[in-house]
């Protein structure tokens, strides 16, 4: 279809899809019409999230000696990249380690362990620690991601009150056996509809950087607007030396925030997310990066140091946003337009009384 960014965005309001043409423009947009690229994709990112910003808090419970070889993880057994290897984390640590993210200001806790997929004796562990976390944090979100899911574990963790499942499909199906040998792209998709099916939200995503053509971006992006993932984390990819990507640098800070338009303009009221990468490949643009997509990662990432939470936090404010369930967030909900009456009195509803 084409036409303008403003005229996509003002297709997408009114219900009209934005088109695989639409994402390549969008992608392909010259670097002096990005800010034209943002603010049409602000729009959409204000029309379905207005000012608040997501804020999720990453665990791992469980770091590297993972006996598959994603060319892109530095927790990989073939990556010699020198990250902290541990297996489980104790509940308690486990718990205390989210206690702290949920003090700065999250309101989702992802609880990851590197692996394969879980045993059932692993699934035992994290519902134990999912239970605990619940108790003495009502409210929190808990994301789990712990890979390939057998038969009945995403209901087992539903049942024991997982909201979401995070399993990435990382890139396009054309590319990804370039990108990891040991298990398919269909082995992914399988598990994230198993999530779905159990009635745990699906969080999928992917990764930018790993050799991939403009055409298999907007590829990856349609085939998790058709997984119907409600996140979407976008990573950078972390070339970590030791890995088969190391010294692999293809992102520039504006392609980087293009990225996150295409999601918003094909996935307009799904959370997209920046998530690995964000501050080695935005940079500067960091700030600007929050105008289109919702959510962040508070503090450090699984195998490597963020920047301090608290830069986070001054980062969401500064650039006019709330942090989604603070205090400020909730004051504003209280604050929105009264609810006109259309019951009782001059209607055929019961009165409230
Ligand atoms: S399965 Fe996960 S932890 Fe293991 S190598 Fe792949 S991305 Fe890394």
């Amino acid at each position: 279809m084409g036409g303008t960014f403003q005229q996509i965005a003002d297709r997408v309001l009114a219900g009209t899809p934005a088109t695989p043409e639409d994402a390549l423009a969008v992608l392909r947009a010259p670097d002096d019409e990005l800010m034209s690229v943002v603010a049409a994709a602000a729009e959409l990112r204000r029309a379905h999230f207005g000012n608040t910003v997501k804020v999720n808090y990453l665990v791992n419970l469980k770091s590297g000696l993972c006996p598959e070889n994603c060319n892109y993880c530095s927790q990989a057994l073939g990556s010699s990249a020198p990250i902290l290897k541990y297996s489980w984390l104790s509940p308690e640590e486990a718990l205390e380690q989210a206690g702290a993210g949920l003090g700065g200001g999250a309101s989702r806790v992802c609880l990851v362990a590197s692996g394969r997929g879980p045993s059932d004796r692993d699934v035992d562990k994290v519902t134990s620690i999912v239970g605990e976390l619940k108790e003495k944090h009502p409210g929190v979100e808990v994301c789990a991601c712990l890979g390939l899911l057998g038969e009945g574990q995403a209901e087992q963790l539903e049942r024991a009150g997982v909201d979401a499942y995070n399993h990435n499909i990382n890139t396009a199906e054309s590319n990804h056996e370039n990108i990891v040998q040991t298990h398919t792209y269909d082995d992914r998709v399988d598990t994230v509809q198993k999530a779905k099916s159990a009635g745990i939200s699906p969080c999928s995503g992917l990764i930018a950087g790993l050799g991939e053509t403009d055409e298999q971006l907007v590829e990856a992006l349609f085939a998790l607007k058709e997984l119907d993932a409600d996140s979407i984390p976008v990573n950078y990819l972390m070339p970590f030396e030791g890995t088969a990507f190391e010294n692999t640098w293809e992102l520039t800070p504006a392609r980087c925030v293009k990225i996150l338009a295409m999601a918003r303009f094909v996935c307009p009221d799904k959370e997209v997310r920046i998530a690995g990468g964000r501050e080695m490949h935005l940079r500067s643009l960091q700030s600007i990066a929050l105008h289109v997509a919702n959510s962040i990662f508070l503090g450090d990432y699984l195998t490597s140091e963020g920047q301090d939470a608290e830069a986070d936090l001054a980062m969401i404010r500064d650039n006019g946003f709330v942090v989604l369930g603070s205090e400020e967030e909730l004051a504003q909900r209280d604050h929105r337009d009264p609810a006109i009456r259309r019951r009782g009195a001059g209607t055929d509803l019961l009165p409230n009384a």
